[in-house]
Formats: C-alpha cells, structure tokens, sequence
C-alpha cells in the first residue's frame, strides 16, 4: 500500500534535491566542493531513506539516479560507448558491510546454503576522478572524463602530460581497447603543491582529489603539467579484437602487461570472510597509504556472473563500495586561540566543536598564521571543514560561508603574546607574528635558555638540554639571570645530577661570568642575530648600551646589517622585558670589556652596496673590497635590486648578467679607482683632516 505523502517530508525531499543538485555542480563541473563528502552522503542518504519509504517521491532527475554531474560545456562531449557507472556504497561500518553484500550476490544469483562461497576480487576505492583511456592499435586516442556516465568531457590534452599512462600500449595491443581507471594525486605532491602556493601568498587547494579533477578539466594542458598526477587502471570499457580474461583480478594482470600500474593492494577471496579481513588490513596501512583513499572495493570477479547480476540505475549489482571514516568533515570553530611556539612564532589554532574524523576526534587545527586565517576567510563560530588525511596534523581547509547566520565574528591576531604579554610583531615580508620577549617568555624559555648557555654563547660546560628542561619544568629558573642564583644544592636534588656534577656545573655558571659582548649578544638569542652579526655588533659599538639605544639607521651602518636585521635587533631591545633581564644579568655580575664605539664610517661611498665579481686587471678582490670599505662602502656578495655599483673584472659570469637584467651601474677596475679618488680630490681641496678610513 503507498501511503500518503505528509506535506514536511514532500518538501525536505525537495530542498535535499535542490541542495544535492547544486553540490553536485560544485564537485562534479565547478571542481570546488563547499561541503566536506560527509555531509554530501548524509543528506543523500537522507533522499535515499525518504525515496524508499514513500516511492511517489521518487523522479526521474533526482540525484539518487543520476550519475556525477553534466559536462563542461568549453570541453568537447564524448558519448561512452559503454556507460560509466557509479558505485553502491556500503555504509555499515563493520564487518556487516561485507555480509550484506555478499548476502545481497547470493541472493541475486538465486545461491543457497549448500552452493559454494563466491568468489571476489578486492581492492582499494582511489580518491580521484574516474576516466576512461581508449587506445587504437595500441595508440592512446581519447580520454574521457565520466561526465554524467553516458557523456564524459574530452580530456586527452591533459591526460597525456600524466607520465604514468602510456601512450603507446606494451606487447600486442587490441584494435580497440578502453582501459578505466583512477587518476589521483599523491599526498606528497599535494603537500608540495599547498607549500608553493602558500610561499607565494597564494590560495592553497582543499584535497587531492579536487586538485587532481581541477587540473584535468582545465582547458590548458599546462596546468595539468604543473600537477603532478598519478594513475592506477581498474576497470575496462568497450574492447574491440580482444579475447577478455573470464576475471576481474585476470583482467587487472591482463592491463598491467599493456603498461598500466595496477595498486599491488588486492586480494583474490572466497565469501564475505576475506572481505572483512582486507577491509580491516587496508584500514590500518590506510594513514601510511602514499595517496587518499576513501574505502575498498570489492567486485564479483568472475565477468559471467557479473553479467548475470546485471545493473540496477545508476550502479552494477556486482560491486559495493565499502567506505572508511571519512577524512574531511564538518564542524564549527568555537573560537581561535593562540599558541606561542618555542621560537616565539604565534601561531592560531581553531578550538573546534569535537568531530570525529579521519579516524580519531580532532578538536584543535592549526590555521597557521594570519594571512591563511584571511585567505581561508575563517571567522570564530563559523561551520569549516576539517581534513585529517594519513598522518598529517589536522587542518581547516574552508570555511563554509553559506552557513552563516551573522553571528561569526573576524580573527584579529593579538598585539602582545598571550603567554608573556610582549609585544608581538609581524615582520614587513613575513607571514609569521612574533613575541619578541624572547628571554623573558615562558613559551620561548628552554629554547632561550638552551642558546644562552651554548659553546658560542655563554659557554656553560655541563648545563645542557635535559638539565635545563629540569629547571625550567620545576620552575628553579625562569630567565638567564636565575642561573647566576643558582647553588650546588639547588642543582644536587635533580635528576642525574651528583653533588659532583652539580659543583662543575655551578663552576662553570661561574667562569661564564666574565665573557665578551659578542658572546654577550650572540647568548641573548636575538631572531636574525647569528654570531657574526654579534660580532660586527660588538666591534661596531663597543658596549651593551650602545647596541641598545642604537636607532635603526645606526644598525644598519654596521657592515652586513640590513633592514631585516636591524629591525630584529631593534624590536629585541625595544621590549622592556628583554631589557630588564640583560639588566637582572649584569646585576647578577655577568660583565665583559668594552670600548669607545668605532666612528661612524665616513668616505665617498657611504651608504653606497657594491658587489665585485671576475678577475681585475691589477688588483686581487680582496684588495677591492678593501678599497671600497676603506672608502665607507658596503660589500656585498649578490647582486640584487639594492647594489649601487658592480665592478666587474675578466670573466664575470652571472652577477654581470643579472646586474645588466636589474640596470645596475657596471664598473671595471678604473671604474672603482676612479669613484674613490674622485672623493679623495675632493677632500684634498679641503682644509680638513682625511676622514676616517677603517671601521674598527
Ligand atoms: P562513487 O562513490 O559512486 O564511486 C564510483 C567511483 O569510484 C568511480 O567513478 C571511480 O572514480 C571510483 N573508484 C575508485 N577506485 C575504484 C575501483 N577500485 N574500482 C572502481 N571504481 C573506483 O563515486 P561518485 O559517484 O563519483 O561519487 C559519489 C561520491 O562523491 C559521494 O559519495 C560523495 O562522497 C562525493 N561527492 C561529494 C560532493 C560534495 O559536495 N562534497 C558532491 C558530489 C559527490
């Protein structure tokens, strides 16, 4: 008896069409899925239930009996001689899935106890995009998209750039053959893909699987080159002169001698027990799986009794798709809290509503920094979908704007580390805020601590990472300055630690005391400061307070100092944290000799950068670079945007070629010679001394 339709459930079936409508757009023809395949199969499922207990709901357009989506219209249609179907998926996720089905074969097959078990071929469901390669005299001369199933896009330009299918078949090749597989990307490739495009500023890609369809859609077969994609063949269309395996696994051995790679992952099994042991096999290698995939696949392998059994739709009664967890779902950011990272990065988090997925339940993902928040456009209480795919750490990779309802509000990143309340900066070409309260912060204590007390630092023999760990965790110290407090019986009581050891290692505090300001500098850890920029710091202005109350021009006036570093070593001192430590520090007796600042550099080519590259007629390089110094130069050791000069001797290669490319002044030896003592004949008609020539 057919009941009647209430009102409620004509119109959700209705608004689940319409939504399943437009989704399928998104992923099938735009390649830009809002919604995670979660959420895709639980409103299809949804139609499913709601067609089956009220069949005059069912219409022929639904997205229940169609198959993926219409084609491209910019692409050029191609009618599948033999349809490409969908596939039945099973959604029990235990070991039942692999029962209904097999009851479900029998059953079709008119099976009963006393016949024997039935024989399957099982394999991996690829993440990718279906497509079907046909070969002509062995000679790859079409591949087709899957379009709707009946009438795919022509996609041959893009397929060919895919080196792992063949473009000439191996051995005796068919008249005719169609070969079926899956196109995909490596997660690797991907990962590679996401790194450019975020080094760039760029949007980054959701998934593998859209960045691959995505990439064979385009109409330009260069974008595809740019995108590393794979291929695993499973299947076959139409055969013409071709005596086809009786077996689906024969038929796989079969396109792995024409050249195809065909996944090793696949079993040959008898009844539903071998099916339940693949699927909980390949559930556990699926995290190491070099690629997604999204369940296994098992199909009758015998070709006759698939005939048998036939088609019911839009999918072969002869196959189910048994799928995993799923790897991207949906779930709402609760809010975005910052995690200062042990080099001080902040970095934001999105605290999420708890989802299970991927296997485990994620309630935290990085959003990385603050231009990917923007990028991403994700706000706190907005619905996202998260992704977890092998052993890679949770991401959001959207945001899903079409579930807003006003109330989400816009990450603004913090001007002072949550941890230690410094100010946080965000360097002018960096992507990454800091906390710049580098000795003082918490978060940034055991790194700091571990480069102060390093063999090119303070050099305290003995006081190495796990003692510090120790100190820092049983809070003894808390900034450099505690260790100067530190005594033998502080230190006795800690792990591996002796009263022996513990005396050296108090010693050993001590010897640190007396140092050099460029040991001084270099301990301090400040971001960009390596030991030979501590060094030139220490020459340059020969005291603590100098290199403190230095502007940045002044520190840029140091030799191999730019911008970058100088705004490090600015934002380092400009925190009063920082500075109240290096006090604390000299309280605590740390002290080293100094002296009168060098003059400020004077001479004809102050403030000039020039780089030196070839042979000279007359004078070695180092003699150049020496002349150039002497006369307030700067030299550098590449050619960029910012050298003023190049001389440039016999053989100059590339540096003369990108100097020439940028319109950077080309000297030779005269050249130079000329520039300095164009200067010097100045300064001789002055009645002043010569200025100052060295630096130091
Ligand atoms: P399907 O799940 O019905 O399976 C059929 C496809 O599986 C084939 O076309 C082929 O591409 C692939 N496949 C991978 N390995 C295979 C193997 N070993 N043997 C045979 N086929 C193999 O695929 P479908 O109909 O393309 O897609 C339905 C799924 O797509 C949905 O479950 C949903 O998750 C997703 N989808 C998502 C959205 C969205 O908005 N997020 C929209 C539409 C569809």
């Amino acid at each position: 008896m057919i009941m009647d339709v209430p009102q409620d459930k004509a119109q959700r079936a209705q608004a689940l069409r319409e939504t399943l409508d437009r989704y399928n757009r998104e992923y099938y023809v735009l390649d830009a899925p809002s919604v995670p395949d979660a959420e895709y199969d639980r409103l299809f499922q949804e139609l499913q239930a709601l067609e089956a207990e009220y069949p005059q709901l069912l219409t022929p357009d639904s997205p229940t009996q169609r198959v993926g989506g219409a084609a491209l219209s910019e692409l050029s249609p191609v009618t599948h001689r033999v349809p490409m179907l969908s596939i039945n998926t099973e959604t029990d996720k235990s070991a039942q899935g692999a029962l209904s089905f097999d009851a479900r074969v029998r059953r079709s097959l008119g099976l009963d106890e006393s016949d024997p078990p039935v024989e399957y071929a099982a394999e991996l469901k690829f993440d990718g995009l279906a497509i079907n390669l046909r070969y002509e005299h062995g000679l790859l001369v079409q591949a087709a998209t899957r379009g709707d199933g009946q009438t795919g896009e022509d996609v041959t330009h893009n397929v060919r750039t895919i080196d792992q299918i063949p473009l000439r078949l191996l051995g005796n090749s068919p008249p005719v053959i169609e070969v079926r597989g899956e196109i995909y990307m490596r997660r690797d490739a991907f990962e590679r893909l996401n790194a450019r495009q975020r080094s760039m500023g760029a949007k980054t890609f959701v998934n593998p699987r859209n960045t691959a369809a995505g990439a064979i859609r385009q109409l330009d077969p260069t974008i595809a080159r740019q995108r590393p994609l794979s291929f695993f063949a499973y299947g076959l269309g139409e055969s013409q002169g071709w005596t086809r395996p009786s077996s689906h696994a024969a038929m796989l051995d079969a396109l792995a001698g024409f050249g195809f790679p065909v996944c090793t992952h696949r079993c040959v099994t008898e009844g539903p027990e071998g099916l339940i042991a693949f699927h909980a096999k390949i559930e556990a290698l699926r995290p190491d799986l070099p690629y997604d995939i999204d369940g296994v696949v098992y199909k009758v392998n015998d070709f006759a009794l698939q005939e048998e059994l036939g088609f019911v739709s839009r999918e072969p009664r002869w196959a189910v798709a048994h799928k995993y967890p799923a790897q991207e779902e949906m779930t709402r950011v609760l809010d975005v809290d910052i995690q200062v990272g042990r080099t001080g990065a902040l970095t934001p988090v999105a605290r999420l509503q708890p989802v299970f997925v991927g296997g485990v339940t994620v309630t935290n993902a990085t959003l990385h920094n603050e231009d990917e928040v923007r990028r991403k456009d994700v706000r706190i209480g907005d619905w996202v979908i998260v992704r977890r795919a092998g052993d890679v750490i949770p991401e959001v990779v959207s945001s899903v704007p079409d579930r807003r309802d006003g109330s989400e509000c816009e990450f603004v990143m913090p001007t002072e580390c949550p941890i230690c309340g410094s100010h946080a900066v965000r360097g002018e070409d960096e992507a990454v805020t800091r906390c710049s309260g580098g000795l003082f912060c918490p978060a940034q204590r055991k790194q700091a601590l571990i480069h102060f007390a390093g063999r090119k630092a303070m050099d305290i023999e003995g006081l190495g990472d796990k003692l510090i760990e120790q100190l820092v965790d049983n809070a003894i110290v808390k900034t450099p300055a505690d260790l100067y407090k530190l005594g033998v019986l502080g230190l006795a009581g800690l792990e591996r630690m002796a009263e022996k050891s513990a005396a050296n290692v108090v010693a050993a505090i001590e010897k640190s005391r007396h140092t050099t300001l460029q040991r001084f500098i270099f301990a301090l850890g400040i971001r960009n400061v390596g030991e030979a920029t501590a060094r030139d710091l220490a020459r340059y202005f020969g005291s603590m307070d100098a290199v403190m109350t230095a502007e940045l021009d002044a520190l840029q006036a140091v030799p191999d100092v730019g911008p970058v570093v100088a705004q490090s070593i600015h934002d380092f001192f400009a925190e009063p944290h920082n500075r109240e430590v290096i006090e604390q520090l000299r309280a605590a007796g740390v002290d080293w000799p100094e002296h009168e600042p060098a003059q400020a550099p004077d001479g004809p080519l102050v403030g000039k950068t020039l780089v030196v590259t070839g042979t000279l007629p007359a004078m070695t390089r180092d003699d150049a670079k020496a002349m150039i110094e002497a006369a307030g130069g700067k030299v550098a050791g590449s050619v960029s945007k910012k050298t003023d000069y190049l001389i440039a001797g016999e053989a100059a290669g590339s540096k003369l070629d990108k100097a020439q490319q940028l319109g950077v002044t080309i000297l030779d030896e005269a050249g130079l010679r000329a520039l300095v003592s164009d200067a010097v004949s100045t300064d001789a008609t002055s009645d002043e001394a010569p200025p100052q020539k060295n630096l130091f």
